[in-house]
């Protein structure tokens, strides 16, 4: 059977959902082509057990500028984690925005930095904060650890602070290799606002964008091949004036093998009931020598995500980590942190999840370090790998392709 169409957008994450939203705005004729049976990619929300899990832990910073021109972000009904992490052992809060003194000086006193270092930490990211985006695209392409010491962060905060914090935010061990062109747009997304989880659980973002171009979805439907003229499914095929190629980065260099492929970073996260109360709203950044990176009480911050009000704790850590014998160690560096005794704690699920966000390190090969070319073989290329690994990159991603679909159909 053969359908015509104005385009076809092949992957419905939030890239391509957010590139079919602005084409069919437009008036045109649009079909979105998913090979899973949900809209979102990596995007999901289990219901388990009455628990809302995400499929690995993820926050929506509501600051993200692309955000807030394509989501209502009030019907997410968000859930914010209150500014600043947890940090060390003994743990303490250090703030991005806030001016905390005194919780740097808790945090100096218990050697797990200088104040000096921190305050340098700090100083740069709040600088991060207030810059325009424009002057930050500007800023050259160097790695982030290098730059952090060039401001003044001594390496006991950039290896017990920065980079315990920064490695569950970039999903890598080594984080200082970061392009400082992508990780200051994510500090001043930190500084600027809150991040957050919807009432109803991450799926909720995809599932509103989804809402916009219900009918131009369908489902079950990998695409085989595809041309600049049409893409083939098993049994159909879709002629069209433009192909957008909206699939994570392994997908698209199999369907288009000029593509580069990109080098990815996997994460881990399990979900940890608990029987008892247990304490802390903050995000909880886990010591440089603990397999885990970061720890996060759902339901302090998110009681929407537990039916009875059980304590519900996702436990992150770079790599992947699918065995009983890394969740045992996980329930027992997550209890030693909370302050809880683990038999107290159970596991809910396990997400290890491959190829869950692409590294941005410097230098970037491309001219534009935030972005790749958008056209490849005459076929629009989308997607988080095309931009920053993140909802912004993605959705951002997504606007170009469109405005550059609606462009060509004139
Ligand atoms: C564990 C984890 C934690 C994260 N944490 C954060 C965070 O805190 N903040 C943040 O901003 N970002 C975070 N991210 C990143 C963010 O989720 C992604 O950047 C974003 O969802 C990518 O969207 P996308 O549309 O580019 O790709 P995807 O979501 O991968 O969508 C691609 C779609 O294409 C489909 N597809 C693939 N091949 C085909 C084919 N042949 N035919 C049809 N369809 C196909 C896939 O099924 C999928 O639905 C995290 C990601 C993960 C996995």
């Amino acid at each position: 059977m053969s359908v015509e169409c104005d385009a076809v957008v092949v992957g419905a994450g939030v890239a391509g959902l957010t590139a079919a939203k602005h084409i069919t705005a437009a008036g045109r004729d649009v079909v979105v082509l998913e090979q899973a049976s949900a809209a979102g990619g990596r995007i999901s929300t289990d219901r388990v057990d009455g628990f809302l899990l995400d499929r690995g832990f993820q926050l929506l910073n509501p600051a993200y500028p692309a955000a807030q021109r394509n989501l209502d972000l009030a019907a997410l009904q968000l859930q914010s984690f209150p500014k600043g992490a947890r940090i060390g052992v003994p743990a303490t809060v250090l703030s991005l925005s806030a001016f905390s003194p005194q919780s740097w000086y808790r945090l100096a006193r218990g050697k797990v930095a200088s104040v000096r270092g921190l305050s340098a930490l700090v100083r740069y990211a709040l600088r991060c904060g207030w810059s325009e985006p424009a002057r930050l695209r500007q800023r050259p392409d160097l790695p982030l650890g290098a730059t952090l010491r060039e401001h003044g962060v001594d390496d006991a905060t950039l290896t017990e602070v920065a980079y315990p914090f920064l490695a569950g935010v970039f999903g890598q061990d080594d984080p200082g290799a970061v392009s400082r062109n992508y990780a200051d747009f994510v500090l001043r997304s930190f500084v600027r606002g809150r991040p957050a989880v919807p009432s109803q659980g991450m799926q909720a973002i995809p599932d509103q964008l989804a809402s916009s171009s219900a009918g131009a979805l369908r489902y079950d439907s990998p695409v085989r091949r595809l041309t600049s003229q049409g893409v083939h499914t098993d049994d159909e095929e879709f002629r069209c004036r433009a192909v957008v190629l909206a699939t994570d980065a392994a997908s698209a260099t199999a369907l288009l093998p000029s593509l580069r492929p990109r080098p990815m970073n996997d994460l881990t996260t399990w979900y940890f009931t608990s029987g008892t109360e247990v304490p802390y709203r903050e995000l909880i950044v886990a010591p440089a020598d603990s397999m885990l990176c970061n720890i996060a009480v759902m339901t302090n911050t998110a009681p929407t995500y537990s039916a009875d009000g059980r304590a519900l704790i996702a436990a992150s850590a770079v790599g992947l980590w699918p065995t009983a014998e890394a969740a045992e160690l996980a329930r027992e560096q997550t209890a030693v942190l909370l302050g809880v005794a683990p038999h107290l704690l159970a596991e809910t699920a396990r997400y290890p999840i491959a190829d869950a966000l692409p590294r941005f390190d410097s230098p970037r090969p491309s001219a534009d370090p935030l972005r790749n070319p958008l056209l490849r073989e005459g076929i629009y290329v989308i997607g988080d790998h095309q931009d920053t690994p993140s909802i912004q990159g993605a959705m951002v991603s997504g606007e170009r392709g469109a405005a550059a679909v609606l462009a060509a159909l004139g």
